[in-house]
């Protein structure tokens, strides 16, 4: 590993440990199989968390969590149940899709997740309406492969720290992550659960509340917004250098 590799991985964990000693551990995800993380990771698409667990209720009072079954339903079936995640004839598509591409490569989740990540990622990502979150979701959560799970708070959040550009692509962002730190899944399942309190509870997109952040000390917002893309550009390192040690500390 080289002084810059070191320094973003010195970054990202003091960026972790100041999340968690202020949020607490977060228990993702919240279900109670890896069939449920599943159906609830391609439902909370575009909807909140609540609707989701509306959906979840209704499908667990018709059996429909149990693989058996959820293989056997049609769209139709589903679609009532799910409405309230909105987009629901589109929900129930999707998700009869994934449910498809199991049938047809695997037979069942458990063994779907004994492939290799390597192989079952871009698999996954082929599937019609999964998009990279909704299939590291899946992978992370579900299936317990080191894969890390970015999205738009992932994005505000580590592009106002000033280390990644605020349009960076969901690959760059995840091979970010996955470059600084080692691939541990307790790790990725916490550090993504603790970004999404940050970004939903104080990292607002409009006024952030940034007198009450953990990172309060580690972060140059607003000027960071203005400078040029941080990462592979001069002066990324010495950014991290400065956090690093700050982390230290
Ligand atoms: S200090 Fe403000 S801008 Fe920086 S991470 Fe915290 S809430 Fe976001």
């Amino acid at each position: 590993m080289t002084g810059p590799e070191k320094n973003c991985r010195a970054f990202l964990l003091e960026v972790y440990r100041r999340l968690l000693d202020h949020f607490g551990l977060r228990h993702w995800w919240p279900a109670d199989t890896p069939l449920e993380v599943c159906v609830g990771a391609i439902l909370t698409q575009n909807v909140a968390w609540r609707n989701v667990e509306r959906a979840i209720a209704n499908l667990k009072e018709q059996g429909l969590l149990v693989w058996d079954n959820l293989a056997r339903a049609a769209e139709t079936e589903i679609e009532p149940l799910i409405v309230p995640t909105r987009f629901y004839k589109t929900k129930a598509r999707k998700l009869a899709a994934f449910v498809r591409f199991i049938a047809e490569n695997y037979g069942s989740l458990e063994t779907m997740f004994a492939d290799d990540l390597a192989v079952l990622r871009p698999r996954l990502l082929k599937v019609w309406g999964l998009g990279p979150e909704t299939v590291d979701s899946i992978l992370l959560y579900a299936g317990e492969k080191p894969t890390f799970v970015v999205d738009a708070y992932t994005r505000r959040v580590f592009s106002r720290l000033g280390v990644v550009p605020p349009d960076i692509s969901y690959e760059d962002l995840r091979a970010f992550f996955q470059g600084a730190l080692p691939p541990d899944v307790p790790l990725y399942n916490e550090y993504h659960a603790q970004i999404d309190a940050l970004g939903h509870h104080l990292c607002l997109n409009q006024q952030p509340r940034c007198g009450a952040c953990p990172l309060g000390q580690l972060c140059p917002f607003p000027g960071t917004l203005k400078a040029p893309s941080a990462v592979g550009k001069p002066g990324h390192g010495h950014r991290l250098e400065e956090a690093g040690r700050t982390g230290a500390n």
